[in-house]
């Protein structure tokens, strides 16, 4: 049965649904943005009770996303952007050890069987944005491909980056590449695409990936049109609503803080008062909503039904 977590977003003939895997986890501001503190979490009243506890602290998912579109070569798209977690890990921190299986009982409960899964698009490959791509067979004990008939879409500059240098540098643990991204490529069923690309494109509607760079070193975001309707999937350019009014501050996640201050930056310049529904992937409810200018000159994420 699917958890009362599940929500979607009807953008055009799209229909984007988020699969929350942890749900409602608080922390310490500075764990999103370095230098931020409870204060100033607490002095924005537009976060309260949404997006932060009275006591300051950010509220966040992990979670990820199914977009559904009809009329692609007779067929439609069923594509899953950012696979979460995954079940059984093991990982640095112990709230993402060992979860269950709830993400796959939700997908199902869209009507959509593993196997329907024809793309799963990794904005960028850190462990809470490639988990579903494979599961751990429980007979063999290796990992294999959670879609089966899916196409894995990565971006090549973040993949070479991480293949070539990160993984090596002795600061970042590779585990969550072994088991979720390494059996992809060798089973040939990844494809590394540029930072701008079209992963779709129907009748009356179009999915391109838009560079966001600095999060990681080929991060990127998911673009969605479809009639006079847009929405886009953010990704790790921002973790928290907050940022969409101080896309200028420091993220505490960013590899390169300067690219990412920029990327947020034109981010937030280019969807403001756009209409453009954004998707917030660590957003906690309502996750969608848009960036707007309140009459005081300062910018907001205005969640939607809020
Ligand atoms: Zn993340």
């Amino acid at each position: 049965m699917a958890r009362e977590t599940m929500m979607s977003w009807q953008v055009g003939e799209v229909k984007i649904t988020r699969i929350v895997e942890i749900y409602n986890f608080t922390d310490n501001i500075n764990m999103t943005m370095s230098d931020a503190t409870a204060e100033e979490v607490i002095a924005l009243e537009w976060l309260h009770p949404h997006y932060a506890t009275p006591e300051g602290l950010q509220r966040m998912n992990f979670q990820g996303f199914v977009v559904q579109a009809p009329n692609r070569n007779g067929g439609g798209l069923n594509m899953v952007v950012d696979s979460c977690i995954g079940a059984g890990r093991e990982r640095d921190f112990d709230v993402f050890c060992n979860l269950p299986e709830g993400f796959l009982e939700d997908l199902e409960s869209l009507g959509l069987s593993r196997a329907e899964i024809d793309t799963v698009m990794c904005t960028h490959l850190h462990f809470d944005h490639v988990g579903w791509n494979t599961y751990k067979d429980p007979e063999s004990g290796e990992y294999r491909p959670t879609f089966p008939k899916a196409r894995y879409l990565f971006g090549k500059t973040e993949y070479d980056a991480w293949q070539n240098v990160i993984r090596h540098d002795g600061h970042h643990s590779d585990n969550h590449l072994v088991e979720c991204v390494d059996p992809i490529v060798a089973l040939g069923m990844a494809d590394f695409i540029e930072a701008n690309h079209v992963i779709a494109e129907g009748e009356g509607w179009r999915i391109v990936t838009e560079p966001s760079h600095g999060h990681t070193p080929g991060h990127v975001h998911v673009c969605i049109e479809s009639g006079s309707e847009r929405a886009v999937i953010t990704g790790d350019l921002m973790h928290h609503p907050m940022q969409c009014a101080m896309p200028h501050r420091t993220a505490t996640f960013d590899m390169d803080k300067d690219a990412g201050r920029q990327s947020r930056q034109s981010f937030v310049e280019k969807y403001r008062d756009s209409g453009v529904v954004v998707i917030g992937a660590h957003f906690f409810d309502p996750t969608a909503g848009h960036i707007e200018t309140a009459p005081d000159g300062e910018t907001w994420f205005h969640g939607l039904g809020l």
